[in-house]
C-alpha cells in the first residue's frame, strides 16, 4: 500500500533584476509585489541576477542590499546567469535536435528594414534566414558574418494567463535563442532558469507582458511546466514616461541622502499599492496580511518628488 500522498513541493516566485545600475523605486515596488505574491501563496521567493548582458561592477551587490534593506528576504542562494551557460546550451541543443533551430546572419539594420514586410506581427522577425539553402548558409559563414541562432516557431501567436491582464494573446516569431556574439538570449535564459529553479509564479513589470507569449511557447517546446504570470503596472515619471534614474532621486541611496530611509520608502511603496495610509509606518512582514492581488492598482504609479517624501523639486 502506498503511504499518504506527499504534498506537492511548493513552487516559487522570483525577482530577476538586470545588474545594470541601482534599482529605482519602480523596480523596488515590483520586487515588493513579487515578494508579496510569493509569500502570501506559500511559495519560496528566489532572486536571480540576470547578468548575461549588461552588468555593472558592484551593481548586483547593491541591488541585493536594497532588497534586504526593505525586508524582502529571499530563500536559498542567489543565482547568477553567467554561472549557468551550460544549461542554456543544453536547451538550445534540445531544440536543435527537434529541427527547431536555424542560423540567422541578418544584421539589426536588415531586420529593421525587413520587419516592415506585410506578413507577420509588427516588429517580428520576417524569417529571412529561415529557409536558406546549405550553399547560401556556407556563403554567409564564409563572408564572416557571425550567426545568431533562432527558433523555428510553429505558431504566430500564443496565449498566456495573467493574473492582472487576464488572458493575453500575443505574437510569437522566430525569436533569437543565442546571439551572434554567443550570448544566450534573454527569452531563452529566463525560461530555462525559471523551470530549473522551480519557479511557477512570474511577477514582473508589465513592459514584459508582450514577451510572455514567446516565453510560454518556448517553455512548451522544451517540455517545461507552464508558469502563472502577474504583470504589474510600472512606475512612471510625471510626464507618463517609464521611470528612469535621470528622473532624479529615485534610488534608495539617493533618497537616504535626502533623509528618506528604507522604512519610509517601504511605506511609500505600500501606500502606492493601497496597502498603507500615506506616512504610516509599515514593515514588509506586516504587509502580508493586507495584500490582496485583486485590489492591485491597474494604472501606472506616477512618481513625483512629493510622493517620495523627498520634498518638491528635489527628485
Ligand atoms: N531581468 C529583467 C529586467 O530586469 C526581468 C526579467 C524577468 O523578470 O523575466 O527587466
Amino acid at each position: 500500500m502506498p503511504g499518504p500522498a506527499t504534498p506537492p513541493a511548493p513552487g516559487a516566485g522570483r525577482f530577476a533584476p538586470t545588474p545594470s545600475g541601482d534599482l529605482h523605486v519602480g523596480n523596488l515596488r515590483t520586487a515588493l509585489l513579487a515578494w508579496l505574491f510569493a509569500r502570501t501563496t506559500g511559495r519560496r521567493f528566489l532572486v536571480r541576477i540576470e547578468d548575461l548582458d549588461r552588468a555593472r561592477a558592484g551593481s548586483a551587490d547593491r541591488q541585493l542590499a536594497d532588497l534586504r534593506a526593505l525586508g524582502l528576504e529571499w530563500d536559498g542562494p542567489v543565482v547568477r546567469q553567467r554561472d549557468r551557460l551550460p544549461l542554456y546550451d543544453a536547451a538550445i541543443d534540445r531544440l536543435a535536435g527537434q529541427g527547431l533551430v536555424y542560423e540567422c546572419f541578418c544584421s539589426r539594420r536588415e531586420i529593421a528594414e525587413a520587419a516592415s514586410a506585410p506578413h507577420g506581427p509588427p516588429g517580428a522577425y520576417p524569417g529571412t534566414c529561415r529557409d536558406l539553402t546549405p550553399e547560401q548558409r556556407a556563403a554567409r559563414r564564409a563572408a564572416g558574418r557571425p550567426a545568431a541562432l533562432r527558433l523555428r516557431a510553429g505558431v504566430e501567436t500564443w496565449t498566456v494567463h495573467d493574473l492582472v491582464a487576464g488572458d493575453h494573446t500575443g505574437p510569437v516569431d522566430d525569436l533569437v535563442l543565442r546571439r551572434g556574439d554567443g550570448t544566450a538570449a534573454y527569452n531563452l535564459a529566463v525560461v530555462v532558469d525559471d523551470a530549473d529553479q522551480g519557479v511557477d509564479q512570474v511577477v514582473r513589470g508589465d513592459d514584459l507582458l508582450s514577451s510572455s507569449p514567446r516565453q510560454a511557447y518556448l517553455a512548451r517546446l522544451l517540455g517545461l511546466p507552464e508558469v502563472g504570470y502577474a504583470h504589474v503596472p510600472l512606475a512612471v515619471n510625471p510626464h507618463g514616461a517609464r521611470l528612469a534614474k535621470r528622473d532624479g532621486a529615485v534610488t534608495l541611496a539617493d533618497l537616504a541622502v535626502r533623509g528618506v530611509g528604507p522604512p519610509a520608502v517601504l511605506g511609500v511603496l505600500a501606500a502606492s499599492l493601497g496597502l498603507a495610509a500615506p506616512g504610516e509606518p509599515v514593515t514588509s512582514a506586516g504587509l502580508l496580511a493586507r495584500f490582496d492581488p485583486a485590489a492591485l492598482p491597474a494604472r501606472p504609479w506616477v512618481v513625483t518628488a512629493d510622493v517620495l517624501g523627498a520634498g518638491p523639486g528635489q527628485a
